[in-house]
């Protein structure tokens, strides 16, 4: 038996879609390859020496040269992965403020796509692989043998969002936003990301709101399942 080799699941801020990945990956026993946390780690390269991020030809060459690795997590401190740039640990960093507010203008210049889906192209090669984003299903991995794209409302998005800050950092920390300005910074992403969030034509679009992070695993593995030849 050999299930769909190549699965992509995209979707906007907060749809779940790294949970999940994550959690599908596991179970398959397949590679878990998470696209924003490559473009994330991008972003803080460029922040962190300086650069200007309206700089689409300086990025490239950034994106050309930088050292960025994700790999199976050797902390234990509830990451996905470890993330590291030339060597450094920055697994966390990738998930600050600063970084999330650059990262889709970085993300929006077509050199920077250009680099980073050939590199996310070639990391599916060899299949047995979960890749979540934005562009995976529609682009990426244009012929992926299963295609899920997640929805939720904005609402439950940024309360999702929300908890899961709340969780890292602790409910009193002051530095914790509110949940206004979570949303508020999830619609501006959107926004601006909106142009590379298009579900690819056949994909399987599963709406999220009511659904719990095990029930959408269900829905996904039947697909899974009805497409193991
Ligand atoms: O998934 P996450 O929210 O961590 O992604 C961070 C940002 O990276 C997105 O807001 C988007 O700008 C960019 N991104 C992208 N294409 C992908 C994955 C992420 O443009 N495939």
């Amino acid at each position: 038996m050999r299930g769909p080799q190549r699965i992509a699941i995209d979707g906007p801020a907060g749809s779940g879609k790294s949970t999940l990945g994550e959690r599908l990956a596991r179970r398959l026993g397949y590679l878990y390859v998470d696209t924003g946390a490559m473009y994330r780690a991008l972003t803080w390269l460029a922040l962190h020496e300086g650069m200007d991020i309206e700089e689409g030809p300086a990025l490239e060459a950034l994106a050309l040269r930088a050292e960025i690795s994700i790999s199976r997590p050797q902390i234990a401190d509830g990451r996905q992965y470890t993330v590291t740039v030339h060597g450094r640990d920055i697994t966390w960093d990738i998930r600050s403020a600063a970084v999330t507010n650059a990262v889709s203008t970085v993300s929006a210049h077509p050199q920077v796509r250009t680099i980073m889906r050939k590199q996310q192209h070639e990391m599916a090669r060899s299949g047995g692989v979960v890749m979540v984003g934005r562009d995976i299903g529609a682009v990426v991995l244009s012929d992926a043998e299963l295609k899920i794209y997640l929805t939720a409302s904005l609402e439950e998005r940024a309360r999702r969002r929300y908890t899961e800050l709340e969780e890292r950092m602790g409910v009193h920390n002051p530095a914790l936003p509110s949940i206004e300005a979570v949303m508020h910074d999830i619609e501006l992403r959107d926004s601006v990301d909106r142009e590379h969030m298009q579900p690819a034509r056949d994909a399987v679009i599963i709406e999220t709101d009511h659904l719990s992070v095990e029930q959408v695993l269900d829905v996904i593995y039947q697909y899974v399942e009805s497409r193991t030849l």
